[in-house]
């Protein structure tokens, strides 16, 4: 099946679909994006995705390209036109097109780009029944991870490195020790006690929405969490530990920088909240 793309107001096939090589997104990573999970024909989540975009658009000054219920409705048509029951669907908002010069242009359309791609439930599923390994890489990134720019050129370091250690995720670590997030990922552990841990909301890293949801879940489960940092050492004693996004959900991490952690086998809570999280995730059939 030929695949849609929605650039700018038009369902164009893929190959014809394009943005000016003045778009501020292509020269400057001018640019903010969003990544939905499509699970059953339905997005999952799609008000938190929406706030979080709104949030970072608003912090760069970059315009709305459009309302939220005509953007609800652009993630539906692409999801739809392209047949996607399991998969993702990803949204782009750049600053637009201007000739080049740092300074922000006057007046500038935004440049909306929106595509969806299948995932085969089946290999994610697996790939959840082993579990990933994780290496860690000093976080070499700037001072506002909490915005979803596409400037990922450390991410993309960062999991290159990770590929060529053998591993399917790589944990940024900051200057004082402590896990900051994964390239594409936000990290927890559930400490020998039954603490769960994760790093509180900061400027270093982003605020997942799946992270969110679970942070729901876990309270709906009565789970005791903590939101603090926590280091490589205290995540290779770990009880258990696993990644959070919204293409893989909840992934067991199974090793770090070949430390097995727990036993090498998925843990038990992460197992239980992978197959919760979406009781209590938004649903919004398309
Ligand atoms: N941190 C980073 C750096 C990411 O790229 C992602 C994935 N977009 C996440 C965390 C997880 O965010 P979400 O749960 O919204 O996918």
């Amino acid at each position: 099946m030929a695949r849609i793309v929605y650039v700018n107001g038009r369902y164009l096939p893929y190959a014809e679909a394009g943005v000016h090589v003045e778009d501020r997104g292509f020269q400057f990573a001018d640019s903010v994006y969003e990544v939905c999970e499509v699970k059953s024909g339905a997005l999952i989540d799609t008000t938190r995705h929406l706030a979080r975009l709104d949030r970072s658009l608003a912090e760069l000054k970059i315009a709305k390209p459009m309302s939220d219920a005509a953007l609800r409705h652009v993630l539906a048509q692409i999801v739809r036109r392209n047949r996607v029951r399991d998969g993702l669907v990803y949204l782009q908002v750049t600053r637009g097109k201007a000739a080049r010069d740092f300074l922000f242009p006057g007046e500038t359309d935004p440049t909306l780009v929106a595509l969806a791609r299948p995932i085969d439930p089946y290999k994610v599923a697996a790939k959840a029944k082993s579990g990933i390994a994780v290496k860690t890489v000093p976080d070499p990134r700037w001072g506002r991870c909490d915005l979803k720019t596409v400037m990922l050129l450390p991410a993309a370091l960062a999991k290159e490195t990770a590929r060529e250690a053998g591993a399917q995720e790589a944990w940024f670590v900051d200057e004082k020790g402590f896990v900051t997030e994964g390239a594409s990922s936000n990290a927890w552990i559930v400490r020998p006690d039954g603490f769960v841990l994760t790093r509180p909301l900061d400027n270093r890293i982003l605020g997942g929405v799946t992270r969110a949801t679970l942070l729901d879940l876990l309270k709906a489960q009565g789970v005791p969490v903590e939101q603090r940092p926590f280091t490589v050492p205290e995540a290779q004693a770990a009880r258990e530990a696993f990644v959070t996004s919204a293409s893989a959900t909840v992934m067991p991490v199974v090793s770090i920088d070949g430390h097995k952690v727990a036993e090498g086998r998925p843990g038990d809570l992460t197992k239980r909240l992978r197959e919760k999280f979406h009781d209590l995730a938004e649903i919004t059939p398309v």
